[in-house]
Order: C-alpha cells, then sequence, then structure tokens
C-alpha cells in the first residue's frame, strides 16, 4: 500500500489563496540557462575566497543568533549606494522578494490594495496576495512605456495602499523616468516602492529614484545583489527608505532573519564592489547584441535598460521555447502573446541562442 497523501482541496486552506498558482520558472539543467536573468558569470575567484574567510570568521559564533539589525551590512549598502544615505535608511533580506513581502506585510494586508502597471513582475500579485491584499494591475501603452500623466490618473483612480513600479520593468525592460516616480507619488496616498532590481544595467548617466527619496517619507527603493553582483544564490536583497518607514518594517519581520553566514557573505562581496560589478558592461553588451540580432533576423526586441530582453514577432512562442529547450538552450515564456523573454549570458551563451534561434527561423 503506497502512502495515503491529500490534496490541497482537502485542506483547511485560506479561501483567498485557493486557485493561485505557485512562482513555478522551469528550473531544468540545460546547458544554456538564459531563463531567470541571473548573471550568468561565476563571482571571480579572488573575491570567493574573500567571502570564504568572512564566513570562516562568522561560522565560531554561529552557536549565537546574528546581529538582528545586521548593522555592519546595512552601512556597507549604504556606502554602496551613496546619495547621502545612511544605515538607518537600509533594509535587507533574504533576497529582494522578501524585502517586498516585508513591505506588503506591513502596508499591505487583508482589506487593502497593491497596484503595478502590467505586464510587470510575476511576483508582486502573489506576494501581495500572500499578505491577503488585492492586486490591481494598472495598464501601459502598446510599447510598456508609461506617462506621468497617465501613471498618475490611473494611480487616483484605483487609490492603493502600495504602488509597485519596477523600474526597469521585468519582464519588459523598459525605463522608467523619475517623472514617473514623482507623479506617481504625488498622486498617491499609500507607499511607493521603486523596485530597482536591474538598476546597475542601465546607462550609467540614468539617475535612480534614491535621489527622491529626501523628503518623500512614503517613498522606497528595492535594490537586490542577485543580477548583478552575482548572488543570486546566496539570497541578498535591499532597500533605501526613511527611518520610520524601515521601523515599519521591523514590526513584520522575524527575529534574526537575515543568518550571520548571509551576512558575512554579503558584506564581503560588498567591500569587493568595483570586482563583483566588473561584468555589468560586458552583459549589457551581450544584451545590445541580442537587440541587434534579433533585429536582424526580423524579431522585434523591445528596448532594455537590464540584462535580458523581450521580444516580439513570435509565431508560436510555445514551439520555438520548445525547439530552443530541444537544442539545450533555456528562456523564458512569459505568457505575453507573440513573445518570449531571453537573459543576456556570457559571449558564448549568447551566441549559443542567437545561433540556436537562427537555425529555427520562426519569426512572423
Ligand atoms: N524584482 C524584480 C523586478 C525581479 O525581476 C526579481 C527577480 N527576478 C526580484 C525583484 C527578486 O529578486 P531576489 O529575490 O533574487 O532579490
Amino acid at each position: 500500500m503506497g502512502r495515503v497523501t491529500a490534496s490541497l482541496d482537502d485542506l483547511p486552506l485560506r479561501d483567498d489563496l485557493r486557485g493561485l498558482t505557485p512562482y513555478g520558472a522551469p528550473q531544468a539543467p540545460l546547458p544554456i540557462a538564459l531563463n531567470v536573468n541571473e548573471n550568468t558569470h561565476p563571482i571571480p575567484d579572488e573575491v570567493a575566497s574573500d567571502i570564504l574567510d568572512e564566513i570562516a570568521v562568522a561560522i565560531r559564533d554561529v552557536n549565537r543568533y546574528p546581529d538582528r539589525e545586521f548593522t555592519t551590512l546595512r552601512e556597507a549598502f549604504a556606502t554602496y549606494l551613496g546619495h547621502g544615505l545612511e544605515a538607518e535608511g537600509i533594509w535587507a533580506g533574504n533576497g529582494s522578494n522578501e524585502v517586498l513581502q516585508h513591505i506588503l506585510q506591513a502596508f499591505g494586508g487583508p482589506g487593502r490594495t497593491a497596484f503595478g502597471f502590467a505586464p510587470t513582475y510575476s511576483m508582486y500579485p502573489l506576494i501581495a496576495q500572500g499578505t491577503g491584499a488585492r492586486w490591481v494591475a494598472g495598464t501601459r501603452q502598446p510599447d510598456y512605456t508609461i506617462t506621468p500623466e497617465e501613471a498618475a490618473a490611473q494611480v487616483r483612480d484605483v487609490d492603493p495602499d502600495v504602488v509597485l513600479l519596477c523600474s526597469p520593468n521585468n519582464p519588459t525592460g523598459t525605463p522608467l523616468g523619475l517623472d514617473v516616480v514623482e507623479a506617481v507619488y504625488e498622486a498617491a496616498r499609500g507607499i511607493v516602492v521603486v523596485d530597482e532590481a536591474y538598476q546597475e544595467f542601465a546607462p550609467r548617466e540614468a539617475p535612480s529614484a534614491l535621489s527622491l527619496l529626501d523628503g518623500r517619507p512614503r517613498l522606497a527603493v528595492s535594490r537586490t545583489m542577485s543580477k548583478a553582483f552575482a548572488f543570486a544564490g546566496a539570497r541578498v536583497g535591499y532597500l533605501a527608505a526613511d527611518p520610520a518607514f524601515i521601523d515599519a518594517l521591523r514590526l513584520v519581520r522575524l527575529p534574526y532573519h537575515l543568518s550571520a553566514l548571509t551576512q558575512a557573505a554579503a558584506v564581503a562581496a560588498l567591500r569587493n564592489a568595483d570586482v563583483m560589478l566588473g561584468m555589468v558592461d560586458e552583459i549589457v553588451e551581450q544584451r545590445d547584441r541580442i537587440t541587434a540580432t534579433l533585429e536582424a533576423l526580423g524579431y522585434t526586441p523591445h528596448e532594455s535598460w537590464s540584462n535580458f530582453v523581450l521580444f516580439g514577432g513570435v509565431a508560436d512562442p510555445k514551439a520555438t521555447w520548445q525547439k530552443l529547450y530541444d537544442q539545450g538552450v533555456l528562456i523564458r515564456d512569459v505568457g505575453i502573446p507573440g513573445h518570449l523573454r531571453v537573459t543576456a549570458g556570457t559571449e558564448a551563451e549568447t551566441t549559443a541562442f542567437l545561433d540556436a534561434l537562427a537555425s529555427i527561423d520562426s519569426a512572423s
């Protein structure tokens, strides 16, 4: 007799979670994995050694709980971000997903509304709904841009408790002007979060929403070490905001949520920020090469300020995705009709993707 197992329907699950599907980007062991916008360059050897030394010290104290306020790490993030920020205006979590969850636990929750301009990061609705908040999707122009006037009008109309602005936007790569952030902040009664997970891949001269924080206590800017820092497996995300905003997040975080080993690894990685970020220029080069080659192949890539490219003109996205998969190349079908999304990899990985796609010839 096999073990008797239940289905979700047999459990007293919250009604508002029934029918939802968990985040589920495929994790297939293919040679060329360009599907979840990771940095595909391994971290440099000298930085890996420095991180291991720091972890070796921290492991001696793991019988004790870690610094609950992760002060050294917050100081390191403040230094990295600049803009006159100090440690008390910094927060961090196990990935920026957890940081966003803290925000939605503190400012969302039952009876409240979270809002973003679709298509946008697929975890926003899930994180919002996980806290019991309602997710409302706004709209963009056909080219995925948003104007300040339109953005403000939609926010005024919905009157959300939390607005999530993804800059540059995932899955489209679209830049977001600071004028949109300012207009949304003015129009909003609630919290405004600018998710700058991919900011390091934007042009150097592009200003960050960090420059808008002063005097705007309802604004927060989140970042991650998962992308530019090649640290996705370590799970470190962070945020800058008014110190009062950080106090609100302290109410909902679990005590000691950032392990001593995570703190040690992140502090050592930030000490080596220049080396860690050394691959950003090369990734941007590969991204631009993807765009140019896709155009030449007859597809319609969208402007991207991130480490990935969304492209249209795909006659049958499922079929093209499968043919690439069969050639050992994993990219992402994000559910936008006629489109697929690919992450910029190393030069060799990018070449493998472009060659495989060219061999398929499926532009519509
Ligand atoms: N925000 C955006 C826009 C993302 O694309 C991602 C990861 N795909 C995240 C946040 C979360 O990243 P992490 O939890 O690894 O920091």
